[in-house]
């Protein structure tokens, strides 16, 4: 395995290249998360996700990304479990649904995510939008202190924040955020964000990586991907991990699922990296977590 990232108090340069699937990065509590993932967001629990996950695994995926949401946790445990490989070499992220705030709600909530995956401990566990305001989300993050100390989640994490959000639950609480899970492609490359995270050691994981599917017509990514005999979403992948940033592509297809797995034998220059910054538009393609109305 391949150390990406120590060498900067736990953040990777931009521009650097990450080598393998088996690849990961270290996290400011020195836990380790594999820089691609599995997200299996509108996959159906059961079957499903199921053959989804399998899909992953047996092509080196070491990382599955659901949350309460998605109801297709117990679907996500099931095949982990089936799959034989040891806990260890796996990474499991959960989030908490925003219904769920508070110090003992979220302990429960927790408590139930942990049991529909089957599963001792969860690797990452993440509010899941900041729709609370400070002093509560405050309270979910010591319940999720409280996990972490117990054990049963290895890292703390949180999603959909943006500067401001992060800047409100640092100033409030003692543990910084070993991740941030945002929308993330080159039409929200969200500059400051990038800057406010590296700078703390938060790392940033890309939700959306494949823009929904949505920007596969792009002319200066298909240009790209064409030069380097490479897929759009390949190219989309790629862009996430020279970074910095985890990817966590969702499909339900084995053959996608190992497509978007093969970013590790080629390299995007700088000049290929410049002109998909270009694309920045700040347009998103899911909720704004300026305006949360659920
Ligand atoms: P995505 O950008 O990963 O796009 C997924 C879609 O792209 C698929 O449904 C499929 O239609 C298409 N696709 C995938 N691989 C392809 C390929 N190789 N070629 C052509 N088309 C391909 O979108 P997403 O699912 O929204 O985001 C990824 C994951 O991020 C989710 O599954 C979920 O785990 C997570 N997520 C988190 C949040 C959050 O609020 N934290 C929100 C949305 C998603």
């Amino acid at each position: 395995m391949v150390e990406t990232a120590s060498r900067e108090g736990g953040i990777a340069r931009e521009g650097q290249a990450v080598g393998s699937i088996r690849d990961s990065v270290v996290l400011n509590d020195g836990a380790r998360m594999p820089w691609l993932g599995l997200g299996v967001y509108l996959t159906r629990d059961g079957r499903e996700v199921e053959e989804a996950v399998k899909a992953a695994l047996s092509c080196g995926y070491r990382s599955i990304d659901t949350a309460a949401l998605y109801e297709n946790e117990r679907g996500v445990g099931k095949a982990i479990r089936e799959s034989g490989i040891p806990r260890d070499e796996l990474f499991v992220t959960t989030k908490l649904w925003n219904n769920r705030h508070g110090f003992d709600s979220a302990l429960k909530a927790f408590e139930e995510s942990r049991k529909r995956l089957g599963l001792e401990y969860v690797d990452l566990y993440l509010i899941h939008w900041p729709s609370s305001g400070a002093p509560v989300i405050a309270e979910t993050w010591k319940a999720f202190e409280k996990l972490r100390a117990d054990g049963r989640v290895r890292s703390i994490g949180v999603s959909n924040f943006l500067v401001r959000h992060l800047s409100e639950l640092l100033a409030e609480t003692g543990t910084v955020p070993g991740v941030d899970q945002v929308e993330f492609h080159p039409f929200l490359l969200q500059r400051d964000l990038l800057d406010f995270c590296r700078e703390r050691g938060i790392r940033l994981e890309a939700w959306a990586p494949l823009v929904q599917g949505t920007a596969f017509d792009n002319p200066l990514l298909k240009g790209i991907a064409a030069r380097r005999r490479k897929s759009v979403a390949q190219v989309l992948i790629r862009w996430d991990l020279q970074h910095g940033v985890v990817s966590i592509p969702k499909s339900v297809r084995a053959e996608r699922i190992r497509e978007n797995a093969q970013v590790f034998d080629f390299e995007l220059s700088a000049d290929e990296m410049a002109s998909i910054d270009s694309l920045d538009a700040s347009r998103r393609v899911g909720a704004d977590p300026n305006h949360i109305d659920f």
